[in-house]
């Protein structure tokens, strides 16, 4: 803080930047500590104390005992915020009433986390019947008086925290215990109340363990991309890679990437790890003298929606040399269905410039096929769950010729993935399949063993 002269008086002068204001200026410090705790211990919009205050009074070692944490998120909060603000200032006030109501209503705190996320502390812990009665009174009655007054009705996912020695004492922030309940919670979509147990604090610790790792990881450049081969049965050569992430560090050589990039999501660390992607991808592309073999980046629905994803793989093409057409990326039904406005930029982008787009694991997500034809989409891989079946599924087996025959129709190219015997590449080549990938040709491998061997 700084005092300065306006008149030939002193002012104590707080420089506080909130949302690009400056905000404070005032000739009384006191007044401006207490503006200052408002703004950092309040939610602006309800001005119930927020997550700053739930830490404060978690942590303060006379609560950590005893007191037990209700979050509930509104699961339909964006169609509800969005239409207006007296809606908003309503179930607001209606959270409020409906706990100023509850039997021993001194022995509750509400705070107000985030949007359409609130949390109730129960001083003194009840049993688990309590809680759970609790929980349930509330939100029914909730819900019965906002569908009163406000005609909406409202849907929560619950989930609870019994605050005591053991949750705080791994150095496990607040946050991610409530990130990690709330989670688990989604899944249920609601129709169960989430307790934060042992499995789930483990699972988390185990979690917080891979991020650090990945941290390092991602700093120290450990990470390498395996290929596997794609190859074309009518002429028996590899006319494609797809590379595929390999953690070289001893602790996770084995471990599959689905499961670290899950947690690179939740971390987001994911953007800087599709980058080491991408630059170790382009670079192996750029070895391969080979004008008409692809290589194929997988992509996460989360970096499509990156708005720097595009240029940094055409900035990478370009300081490899390479033709845009040597690079492809694999995104998911999922990616596509659910693309924002800048993962549909970034497709239309690379697209545009000649990188193909290959729609991975199709079969198993939406499977919208008609939608196929308005999908930027150039390939489809089928997923090995339909070829690991065929030989035993007479089903599956129909649905394989089906889904090749219709992209076929759509003019778009169909390998299959997951082949493991000759009896389902025989199989898949009947069918008019001709590209084919799986263990029976080639696991994915290093760059420099595969390119020994050949
Ligand atoms: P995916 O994209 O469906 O990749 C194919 C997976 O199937 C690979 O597992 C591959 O090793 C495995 N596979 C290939 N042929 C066969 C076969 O004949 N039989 C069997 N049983 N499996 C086969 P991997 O490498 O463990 O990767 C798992 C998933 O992790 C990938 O599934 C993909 O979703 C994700 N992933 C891998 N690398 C990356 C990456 O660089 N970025 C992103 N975002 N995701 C990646
Ligand atoms: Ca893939
Ligand atoms: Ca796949």
């Amino acid at each position: 803080e700084v005092s300065i002269q306006i008149n030939n008086k002193s002012y104590i002068f707080k420089k506080l930047i909130y949302h690009n204001k400056l905000l404070l200026l005032s000739e009384n410090y006191s007044e401006i500590i207490m503006e200052q705790n408002k703004i950092i211990y309040n939610n602006r919009q309800s001005n119930l104390p927020n997550y700053n205050s739930l830490e404060k009074y978690v942590n303060s070692s006379s609560n950590k005992q005893k007191s037990s944490l209700i979050l509930f998120s509104i699961k339909n909060i964006k169609d509800i915020i969005t239409t207006n603000n007296i809606t908003n200032y309503k179930l607001i006030m209606a959270i409020k009433k409906q706990l100023n109501k509850s039997a021993n209503k001194d022995d509750k705190l509400l705070f107000h986390l985030k949007r359409g996320l609130f949390a109730i502390v129960i001083k003194n812990r009840h049993i688990y019947e309590e809680q759970t009665k609790f929980i349930d009174d509330y939100l029914n009655e909730l819900k019965a008086s906002l569908l009163k007054d406000i005609n909406l009705s409202f849907e929560f996912i619950v989930g609870v925290i019994n605050v005591d020695q053991n949750v705080l004492s791994e150095n496990i922030l607040l946050k991610n215990i409530i990130d990690t309940v709330l989670n688990v919670a989604y899944k249920y979509d609601g129709n169960k109340i989430i307790f934060y147990d042992n499995k789930l604090k483990v699972d988390l610790i185990a979690s917080e363990t891979i991020k650090k790792d990945l941290e390092k990881g991602i700093k120290n450049k450990e990470f390498v991309m395996y290929l596997q081969p794609i190859y074309n049965l009518d002429t028996n050569k590899v006319v494609k890679y797809e590379a595929l992430l390999r953690w070289n560090n001893e602790k996770y050589i084995n471990t599959s990437p689905l499961t670290y990039i899950k947690i690179a999501e939740e971390y987001k660390l994911i953007y800087e790890l599709g980058f080491l992607i991408i630059e170790e991808t382009t670079k192996l592309a750029a070895k391969i003298n080979d004008k008409d073999v692809t290589i194929t980046i997988n992509v996460s629905p989360k970096e499509l929606g990156n708005l720097g994803f595009a240029n940094k793989l055409l900035s990478e093409i370009s300081k490899n040399n390479i033709l845009p057409s040597k690079i492809g990326i694999e995104i998911t039904e999922t990616s596509l269905i659910e693309a924002t406005p800048n993962a549909l930029d970034n497709i239309n982008k690379i697209r545009s410039k000649g990188i193909n787009i290959y729609l991975d694991d199709f079969g198993t997500g939406y499977s919208s096929l008609i939608n196929l034809r308005d999908f930027p989409v150039d390939y489809i891989k089928i997923d090995r769950s339909f070829v690991s079946n065929m030989e035993c599924n007479v089903i599956d087996e129909k649905i394989t010729a089906s889904l090749i025959a219709l992209a076929h129709s759509l003019n778009l190219k169909v390998i299959a993935e997951g082949v493991e015997t000759k009896e389902q590449s025989d199989k898949l080549k009947s069918m008019g399949c001709q590209l084919i990938q799986g263990y029976y040709f080639s696991k994915p491998l290093p760059f420099e063993e595969l390119f020994k061997k050949n």
